[in-house]
């Protein structure tokens, strides 16, 4: 047996796998044979430059960010992919020898979900939203090489301003559209994307304001709303014979994404899936 020295026990008082990225990651964990824990901590705002440091200091290999500290982490970190600069936004910190680096793999996720469908490059598409999960997912889309991305949103200031950072930093051909009543969706679109909030659980029967009869079956639908995965939005696009994707499936590829970056280990999509859809019943 080794001998223990230098250590601190953590002592939660609190149950820490209530968490569904948790049960998702834990599960890959033990289907890979990896002794590892992902556990769920809850700091607030102004603990966070401190809880950095905790992270640093307890050897962290890594940890996931959720709102509202997706921002405001960056000043706490040593530097940042691609992405996550452009997105201006961190999900994922990964420790790179002493360093903590700050990726976002949202929008990777999502891009390799709709991947299992159709490529991305060349298409026109629509999203709906310019809130985080938007922006995550526009800027990936515009680096997989989308012809064009229409971003639909309530609040004009938002909207214009992922709008212009698709075009002044990824010469994108981008534009934004005023949500107003129901909006229908262009002929010639290949792929919608529900990147708003709405129909998120337990608001699970709230509308989004969209012209269902605009959709054909020639377009892809896909929802980010993780829970429940079966939407309103999934079942009428699924019923107007769209193909359609749930947001399990960006949810696990991006903690497909983050646990390869923290381990090095290929995990398996399907026994993530499956952990989560038990979570979300
Ligand atoms: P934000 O709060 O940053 O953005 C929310 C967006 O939804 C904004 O564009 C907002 O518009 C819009 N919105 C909200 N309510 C309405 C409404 N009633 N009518 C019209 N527009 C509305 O949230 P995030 O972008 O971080 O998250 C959005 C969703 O994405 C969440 O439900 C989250 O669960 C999901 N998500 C899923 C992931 C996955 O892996 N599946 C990963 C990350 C997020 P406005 O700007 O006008 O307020």
């Amino acid at each position: 047996m080794r001998s223990f020295k230098q250590e601190i026990t953590a002592v939660f008082g609190q149950p820490v796998a209530e968490n569904p990225t948790q049960v998702m990651i834990e599960s890959a964990f033990a289907d890979s044979g990896l002794a590892w824990r992902y556990l769920t901590l809850e700091v607030a705002p102004p603990n966070l430059g401190a809880a950095v440091a905790g992270a640093r200091a307890m050897g962290f290999r890594g940890f996931n960010l959720t709102i509202p500290h997706k921002v405001a982490v960056i000043e706490h970190l040593d530097s940042l992919s691609e992405a996550a600069e452009l997105m201006g936004a961190v999900n994922c910190v990964v420790r790179q020898r002493e360093l903590l680096v700050g990726e976002n793999t949202d929008g990777k996720g999502f891009v390799e979900s709709l991947r299992e469908v159709t490529d991305p490059a060349g298409k026109q598409v629509v999203i709906l939203g310019a809130g985080g999960a938007a922006r995550a997912i526009a800027v990936e889309l515009c680096l997989a090489g989308a012809a064009r991305i229409t971003v639909v949103n309530r609040s004009a200031k938002r909207g214009e301003e992922l709008a212009g950072l698709l075009r002044q930093r990824l010469q994108a051909d981008a534009d934004f559209v005023a949500w107003t009543g129901d909006y229908e969706v262009p002929a010639g679109t290949d792929v919608l994307v529900n990147a708003t909030s709405i129909g998120l659980f337990p608001d699970v029967d709230a509308r989004i304001p969209l012209a269902v009869d605009t959709l054909t079956e020639d377009m892809v639908v896909a929802d980010v709303i993780p829970n429940p995965p079966q939407t309103r939005l999934v079942r009428d696009a699924s019923a107007r014979g769209c193909r359609v994707l749930d947001g399990l499936g960006m949810l696990v590829n991006q903690g497909v994404i983050g646990f390869r970056l923290w381990t090095g280990v290929d995990p398996n999509p399907a026994v993530m899936r499956a952990a989560l859809e038990e979570v979300f019943g």
